[in-house]
């Protein structure tokens, strides 16, 4: 199979396959306006020389991108926003407010991920992280506007994948830039055009009612494209949201029966490990998937894992404040 390492949208937008872990896995956005840019997520690291190569593709210098938009600080959302800044001198990265000292200070941002991903497994993945200087850095109010060469983007605070996550509206264009919070979506879960989502759940600030709120407030803007991060546009904005509605309540009722059946530790995580296995299989075959089991274990066997830890900890959270 054959992916393009760019895949262009109406409106100047390109997602960018950041190569992160697999192909088609982690998209960076590009957004071309009047001559001006600005990335949409970057990746780790490891991304940075494809976004170099997809700014040398579309014939934009290095001088021309005025922003990185970060979605969130989710490492294979941020990780590579230190050395991407110094790769691009005009460039200012655009945070939420709670992710703004960790991106200038990464300390413990970096021990949180080693807290969830192990020490080695931290250094292969993300290498060195660099801070970026703070007066390089804009930390966004709620509803607040800037401007791509006079292009407004409209930054909304979505919490409920993360506390530290805003989402992008590009006003006058229908679309919206949802990083996490608007789910997953794989185009290898494609079946002759429909999609595929699933919430992401993922350590360690799930909460799912403020999800389904940034939801509802996502699509109130009427979008008629969403680019997520984990992988490109979605459209059938509709339909997927409420996918993704129930995809949140069945979730949470297996972590609840999990839990019931299981006090804490290992039996309970690998009751949920499971049933979220046998749940993802089910919609897939829903869905009218053609992949093998082992083909579908290879795509979700993370996110399961991750929603999996996620779900737990967001379990505890219920149980110490009842
Ligand atoms: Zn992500």
């Amino acid at each position: 199979m054959n992916f393009p390492a760019l895949i262009d949208y109406p409106a100047g937008i390109t997602a960018v396959d950041t190569g992160y872990l697999r192909p088609r896995f982690d998209a960076a956005h590009l957004i071309v306006h009047g001559g001006r840019a600005a990335f949409v997520d970057c990746g780790a690291n490891s991304s940075i020389p494809q976004l170099l190569a997809a700014l040398e593709a579309k014939g934009l210098s290095r001088d021309c991108v005025d922003y990185l938009f970060l979605t969130h600080i989710h490492l294979d959302h941020a990780g590579g926003a230190g050395l991407l800044a110094k790769h691009l001198p005009n460039m200012k990265v655009v945070v939420h407010p709670r992710g703004a000292q960790h991106m200038a200070t990464p300390e413990k941002l970096i021990a949180g991920v080693k807290a969830v991903y192990g020490e080695e497994h931290y250094r292969e993945l993300y290498g060195e992280i660099l801070p970026i200087p703070a007066e390089r850095i804009i930390a966004t109010t709620d509803g607040q506007r800037l401007e791509l060469a006079g292009r407004p983007f409209e930054f909304i605070h979505t919490p409920g994948h993360a506390g530290h996550h805003h989402c992008i509206v590009d006003v006058e264009h229908g679309g919206v830039f949802t990083g996490d919070t608007f789910g997953i979506s794989y185009r290898d879960f494609d079946v002759e055009g429909r999609m595929f989502i699933l919430a992401t759940t993922s350590p360690v600030q799930f909460d799912p009612e403020a999800m389904k709120a940034s939801l509802a407030r996502i699509v109130s803007y009427q979008p008629q494209s969403l680019f997520l991060t984990h992988y490109g546009r979605v459209t059938e904005i509709a339909r997927l949201h409420a996918d993704l509605n129930a995809d949140i309540d069945e979730l949470c009722r297996h972590t609840r029966e999990a839990a019931a059946a299981h006090p804490r530790g290992a039996a309970r995580t690998a009751a949920l490990e499971a049933a979220l296995a046998a749940h993802y299989h089910a919609r897939l075959d829903a869905h009218g998937d053609c992949h093998t089991v082992e083909e579908r274990q290879a795509i979700l066997a993370m996110d399961a894992q991750l929603n999996a830890q996620g779900l737990e900890i967001w379990w505890e959270r219920v149980e110490a404040a009842r």
